[in-house]
């Protein structure tokens, strides 16, 4: 389950920016999962709480926002929003989309104490 080692570099940012803005408990965590992530919310959940056990986020809340995918065409530079990975252009029909945005998992929001 690819979710647990995203966790895992999520607890390590947490970690140092704990250190840096002198906060010792994180209340509520908001990561936004791109579409194109691969990164299922049920599975996201269970691995939360498995990876912060016993860290300054055991008793956080965690709030999932999805984000969309985006992409622009290797071909004619359109951009458009993408439902998967490895989507031809909806413009001209190219195989090859750069994926832009959407394809990670990113810290939304973050309260602490
Ligand atoms: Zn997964
Ligand atoms: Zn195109």
């Amino acid at each position: 389950m690819h979710e647990i080692s995203l966790l895992e570099e999520m607890r390590e940012i947490l970690q140092q920016q704990a250190r840096r803005q002198h906060f010792s408990r994180v209340r509520q965590v908001t990561l936004d999962i791109g579409k194109l992530s691969c990164v299922e919310p049920e599975a996201l959940r269970f691995a939360f709480d498995v990876v912060m056990k016993d860290t300054l986020a055991e008793d956080a809340v965690l709030v999932i926002s999805v984000s969309e995918g985006i992409g622009v065409c290797q071909n004619c530079n359109k951009r458009m929003s993408l439902e998967s990975l490895h989507e031809p252009c909806r413009h001209c029909a190219h195989p090859f989309v750069n994926v832009i945005e959407g394809a990670d998992m990113k810290i939304k929001d973050l309260l602490v104490v």
